[in-house]
């Protein structure tokens, strides 16, 4: 086996049905009494909930969310929390409400507890995203892992099938990124193949009942462990990819890595085929090629959309590959212009991924 190093992240993690009913006993382990709930602006009945489980204890809320986390949006949150004086951050919702409690963080180093309602897995890594004038850049900084992590599946109940998918798809990615990761080492690969496996049996499940406990309870595990994928690893083509298509245009996060996934990893298999061989044996139908076992999940869970209905334009796929390329990283198979091209091609007209020859 070959050498290699691994850094591990000391976290709290509560996993159950109704497990937000411990927030407050979480909040007098840190010390803190006066929280700020971060939450979206759709979602502010979380502000409802904390509030009546905290007893009206509770510095404030900051309702406005953003995906992709713009700074305006953080420089707005960052003085309200000073205003009322917060001694502590309570996040709830997807990985947007997690990316605004870890920008929030950096800024004020208050403790962070967040309660994550999807499957995007921000809340296991310290990877701090921003968007500013329309580019998305991420940082890596390891204080920036929240402290707990309250995973209800209760809370994932509601969360609608459509999301469910895109979002499990998002957290797969990371898995199947951490497979080929050019730091990639037999820990982040356990967590990677299980996160996998569960993800893509679970999914189907959800899709049939959006309201069953079991499916929901191994799609959250599973989203654990392909956040720690993340948090483990680096990332290449499929996450960078998704950064200029979320960043540049504005792309919806989720629906984007969902799309892409099959993509990128169909244009990479050249270059991994023992990966290709492990993805194989763990996504279903994949009849000895996961590329075909992508295609057919993402059939399934509905995501039979196109970046172009997604927003983007023909003309700003030239712009994507420009970008990509300006941004160097590692990839297992050296970035080809006119194939990029092409992969985004396929993915703007809504085609099923095909392996490049
Ligand atoms: P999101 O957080 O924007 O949520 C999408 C929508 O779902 C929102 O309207 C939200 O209110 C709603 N929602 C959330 N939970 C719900 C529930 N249980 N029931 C009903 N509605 C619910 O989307 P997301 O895909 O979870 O997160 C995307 C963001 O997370 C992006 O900004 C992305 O960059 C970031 N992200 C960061 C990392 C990291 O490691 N830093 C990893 C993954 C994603």
């Amino acid at each position: 086996m070959a050498s290699f190093e691994y850094n591990e992240h000391s976290q709290r993690v509560l996993f159950g049905q109704d497990s937000l009913s411990k927030l407050p006993s979480e909040l007098a382990r840190l010390g803190c009494s006066k929280p700020l709930i971060l939450t979206t602006p759709t979602k502010t009945s979380y502000v409802d909930t904390i509030t009546d489980l905290l007893y009206g204890q509770l510095a404030g809320s900051f309702n406005r969310v953003t995906m992709h986390t713009p700074t305006e949006v953080t420089e707005d949150a960052l003085k309200h929390c000073k205003a009322v004086d917060a001694d502590c951050l309570v996040s709830i919702g997807g990985g947007s409400a997690v990316g605004l409690g870890k920008a929030l963080f950096v800024r004020t180093g208050l403790p962070h507890i967040t309660v994550p309602t999807t499957y995007s897995g921000s809340e296991m890594t310290p990877i701090v995203g921003q968007t500013e004038k329309r580019v998305k850049t991420t940082h890596v900084d390891p204080k920036a892992i929240p402290a707990v992590v309250i995973y209800d599946v209760n809370l994932t109940l509601t969360l609608p099938a459509k999301i469910s998918a895109t979002s499990g798809l998002n957290a797969m990615a990371h898995a199947v990124e951490a497979l080929y990761a050019q730091d990639g080492n037999p820990i982040a690969s356990m967590f990677a193949i299980k996160g996998i496996q569960t993800l893509a049996t679970s999914l189907p499940r959800i899709m049939r009942n959006v309201q069953d406990v079991d499916a929901r309870s191994d799609a959250l595990l599973g989203a654990w462990f392909c956040g720690k994928c993340l948090a483990g690893v680096g990332v290449s083509l499929h996450h960078k990819l998704c950064h200029v298509l979320g960043g540049t245009f504005n792309l919806p996060h989720a629906e984007t890595h969902a799309i892409i996934l099959p993509h990128a990893l169909a244009y990479l298999a050249p270059s991994i085929p023992n990966e290709m061989k492990v993805l194989a044996e763990n996504v279903p139908e994949s009849e000895g090629n996961a590329v075909n076992g992508l295609n057919r999940l993402l059939s399934k869970l509905g995501i039979t959309y196109s970046l172009k209905d997604l927003g983007l334009k023909e003309d700003d796929i030239d712009v994507a590959v420009t970008t990509l390329l300006q941004k160097p990283f590692w990839s297992p198979r050296p970035l080809e212009a006119d194939l990029i091209h092409e992969l985004l091609r396929r993915a703007w007209e809504g085609k099923p991924a095909r392996m490049a020859e």
